[in-house]
């Protein structure tokens, strides 16, 4: 019998892993990807979902074909249960049996972390951003004053600030800029932290480019209640607004606490620099789905953002980690979550940021803030390649 891979969850981490697997191992291995998704979703594009300069077609592709040609199984369906002494997994579609499991089903949005967070707009999923379009859309027919924000515990600020700028940018298309009042609101300890507290320049190259924009920004928020026409914050303040976007916190995926032993407190696996699970060596965790301690403290909870980058090369380690337990050889693939180099662009409406480190994690031996309009159209580049290398299978690619 060919040895069974099993991989929970197709997007960025599950995609990379289950094909990486399948393409050094070939026949040898029977890989299957059971995705509560049919789709890939390009999360970076996300941002511009909401203005109607993206649409799902655009940003989205289906996974089946992309696996069918690849030699992989897909199978839509959503994962309930994972016994890891008896090697099943119990899905919508049937249970199935594994010799080496990858979890890598990500984030779901913790909507309860703030009352008043499941009713405001966001972006952090497709049916999220579209509905935001239609807030938009509503804003532009009764403009007043905009708040963009996220709250205690969220991680995803690249996000927020794209969103942010590219609002901006968005106002003065509409010829709104200078009219309404626009908020930064954030629980980072200062603009420009992104919670990862490191990047040389961040702090003043955001209050910079704030200024530019002529935003206010009011960073160590704590949100108390998010109103239909107002963000509340624990020392009384108020922000009204006609339309926001709040960036909520992330949580794993709640099928996971099913198994004791499994996932930390925030619904992540713990893992040890293979990815493989603490407890578990047939059982890997990559992505958002892996845990990463928080290694500071701040006045106000902030969560560590795990981009893309990190979440390619996490399952490239656990996939290398994989074939070389098939095959019977030393392991040798180890790269913890902090010494991976960090590479994102920041789109900032017509304008942008490029930010490279060479540790996800301070201190950095060298990072790099480049701010520039050439980083509009990096990210327009690497939205292009990313979707055409995702749609093609062709993760080996960096
Ligand atoms: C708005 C936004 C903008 C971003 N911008 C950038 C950026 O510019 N640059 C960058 O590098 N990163 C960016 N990121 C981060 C990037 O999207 C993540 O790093 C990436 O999505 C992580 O991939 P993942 O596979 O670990 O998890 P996810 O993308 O969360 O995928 C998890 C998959 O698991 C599936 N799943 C969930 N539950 C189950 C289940 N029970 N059974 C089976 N399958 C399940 C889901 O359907 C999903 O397909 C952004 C994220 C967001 C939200």
């Amino acid at each position: 019998m060919r040895t069974r891979v099993l991989v929970l969850g197709g997007s960025f981490a599950g995609m990379t892993a289950a094909l990486s697997v399948r393409s050094r191992l070939g026949d040898e291995v029977e890989v299957t990807v059971v995705g509560a998704s049919d789709r890939f979703v390009f999360n970076p594009s996300l941002i511009w979902l909401p203005f109607g300069r993206r649409g799902r077609t655009d940003v989205s592709f289906l996974l089946e074909p992309t696996f069918t040609r690849r030699g992989v199984r897909f199978v839509h369906a959503s994962a309930l249960r994972v016994d890891p002494d008896v090697h099943e997994v119990e899905t919508t579609a049937g249970t199935f049996g594994y010799d080496y499991l990858v979890i890598a089903t990500g984030y779901r949005n913790d909507l309860d972390a703030v009352p008043g967070l499941r009713d405001v707009p966001t972006i952090t999923t497709l049916a999220d951003a579209e509905r935001t379009g239609d807030a938009w859309r509503r804003f532009l027919d009764e403009p007043g004053d905009v708040v963009i924000g996220a709250t205690q515990r969220a991680s995803c600020f690249g996000a927020a600030y794209e969103f942010l700028f590219t609002t901006s940018y968005q106002l003065r298309r509409a010829g709104l800029h200078g009219k309404v009042r626009l908020t930064y609101v954030t629980s980072e300890p200062y603009a420009g932290h992104f919670g990862i507290d490191g990047m040389p320049g961040a702090r003043a190259l955001m209050g910079m480019f704030a200024r530019r924009e002529g935003i206010e920004v009011v960073t160590g928020a704590q949100m108390s209640e998010i109103r239909t026409d107002a963000v509340e914050l624990d020392d009384g303040t108020v922000l009204p607004y006609r339309f926001a976007m709040v960036v909520p916190p992330f949580h794993g995926q709640d099928f996971l606490a099913g198994t004791p032993g499994l996932v930390d407190a925030g619904g992540y696996v713990p893992v040890r620099p293979t990815y493989q699970t603490e407890r578990w060596d047939d059982v890997y965790a990559v992505g958002i789905a892996a845990a990463v301690p928080v290694p500071w403290v701040t006045q106000v909870p902030v969560g560590i953002p795990k981009t893309g980058f990190p979440t390619e090369q996490q399952a490239h380690v656990a996939a290398a980690h994989v074939v070389a337990q098939v095959r019977g050889e030393a392991p040798s693939h180890e790269k913890e979550f902090a010494d991976i180099p960090a590479l994102c662009v920041m789109d900032a409406g017509n304008d942008g940021v490029a930010m490279v480190a060479d540790r996800m994690l301070p201190p950095p031996r060298f990072a790099a803030m480049v701010p520039g309009p050439q980083n509009h159209l990096a990210k327009l580049a690497f939205e292009k390649y990313s979707i055409a290398k995702m749609r093609r299978g062709l993760v080996r690619l960096p």
